[in-house]
């Protein structure tokens, strides 16, 4: 088995097909920074990182400038023993998408030179995934059509951004409803509502008859007492996202029985926080979703494979790739609305 015998970064940005708007934040492209191991043997590993400022307090800047330091610190190593390249780069604490990018890209010169896919290599244990999408905020009437054309495309899991106005949200959820029904909902606030205002929120849904699955990060990342509140007063399962990046956050979210689901993204944690989260959610019951960043189809890819490895979510939310235009198709999978195949 080869050694590493360089990583390299190079940037490449992306537009979005439409302004992506969350609460606090619209999006118009994004850079992320593809990282490519190596091996002296000749064999290459892709990865990618979709640094955000948000949620994870990086800058691409700051993340290309750590090239020279990661060679340093990983050059020389047998790519099978990449649990030892996972430990060390955990030390990329402060920079995750990049450590993600590394440990994906090590596993994929590693699954080369085996010929055995990395879905395989992580535990095989699905072929198959499917992916919902997401309508962004927006106006009721864009609300309403993106939902329809969605629906139309065939998923059967919506995602509805909220979290900027109460009143127009619980209005969009009642008409995405009416156009949509049979769809399954995850729905994100994105740290926008107060513990009250997210109260407010679930109990109108109940009220209309809708249902939803997943009722993400109501309340701030921080307010680990509200999220808490939330459960216990919603009729609808909660879930943390920007509040659980490590797998310290999650132990903390265990302990505090502050939720019913954790979101992991491999942005936020690396394959290795990403993996010890997985056994944590098992051990406690809780159940698990996988979201994404701004990933082109190059970083979706090890999302992709690691959803299918581990067959550990109820939920994935892997449509960054399918909003943003690309020039070329970088996985190794398959598309067919609304599913992903591995290959
Ligand atoms: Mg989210």
């Amino acid at each position: 088995m080869g050694k590493i015998k360089s990583v390299r970064f190079k940037l490449n940005t992306f537009e979005y097909e439409k302004p992506f708007h969350i609460t606090g934040s619209i999006s118009t492209k994004t850079t992320n920074i593809e990282v490519v191991v190596e091996l002296d043997n000749g064999a290459i590993g892709y990865g990618e990182a979709s640094p955000s400022f948000r949620v994870n307090g990086e800058k691409v800047e700051a993340l290309f400038a750590l090239e020279q330091t990661v060679n340093e610190m990983i050059k020389g190593i047998n790519s099978k023993n990449y649990r030892q390249i996972f430990d060390i780069t955990d030390k990329l604490f402060a920079f995750p998408s990049i450590k993600a990018a590394i440990q994906y890209a090590v596993l994929d010169a590693f699954s080369v030179e085996i010929n055995t896919p990395v879905y395989q290599i992580l535990g095989g244990a699905r072929e198959k995934i499917e992916t919902d999408k997401t309508i962004s905020i927006g106006t009721l009437e864009e609300r309403i059509n993106d939902a329809r054309r969605i629906f139309e495309e065939g998923f059967n899991v919506i995602k509805i951004k909220v979290g900027e106005n109460l009143k127009e949200d619980i209005k969009a959820l009642e008409k995405i409803y009416e156009i949509t029904k049979g769809a399954k909902y995850i729905v994100d606030a994105n740290m926008g509502y107060t513990p009250k205002q997210a109260i407010t929120f679930v109990n109108e849904i109940y009220r209309m008859g809708i249902d939803i699955n997943v009722f993400e990060q109501p309340v701030p990342a921080q307010d680990i007492e509200g999220l808490k509140f939330v459960r216990f007063n919603s009729p609808f399962p909660v879930g943390a996202d920007e509040s659980a990046k490590t797998k310290f956050d999650v132990m903390r979210l265990i302990k505090e029985e502050a939720v019913d689901y954790i979101n992991i993204k491999l942005m936020k944690s690396g394959i290795s926080d990403a993996l010890a989260i997985v056994e944590m959610a098992k051990a406690a019951n809780l159940h698990l979703m996988i979201g994404c960043m701004g990933e082109s189809s190059l970083g979706i890819n090890q999302s992709i494979h690691f959803a299918a490895g581990t067959g550990a979510f109820d939920f994935h939310d892997l449509d960054s790739s399918l909003m943003i235009k690309e020039k070329k198709f970088r996985g190794k999978y398959k598309t067919e609305i609304p599913y992903y195949f591995v290959v």
